[in-house]
């Protein structure tokens, strides 16, 4: 009996490149700024954006006055987060809450 030679396949696995995905959120992020390719560590400050605009004029229309509506926009965990580059002062990127 002629039994054909099992024929070895290999399969390739694909390649996962782990490209890490870099999350511009609340933290200062390690990247290289697109200005001046310089490998930095983004520096955060905090605006007031959408997010907190809406707490505001929410707490306005549950009837909270008397400058309620502004205490959205004395909490960082309200505001935006805008990432700059400490080299060159340029805003890399910013994290809207909504
Ligand atoms: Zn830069």
């Amino acid at each position: 009996m002629c039994v054909p030679a099992p024929t070895v396949t290999i399969i390739q696995q694909p390649v996962v490149t782990t490209t890490v995905v870099q999350l511009f959120r609340e933290s200062p992020v390690q990247t290289v700024c697109p200005y001046c390719q310089a490998n930095i560590v983004t520096a955060i400050h905090y605006d007031v954006g959408t997010f907190a605009w809406l707490i505001g004029a929410a707490i306005c229309f549950f009837g909270c006055s008397l400058g309620c509506c502004l205490i959205p926009c004395c909490i960082d965990g309200c505001k935006d987060v805008v990432h700059t580059c400490p080299n060159c002062n340029q805003q890399i990127s910013r994290w809207n809450r909504l």
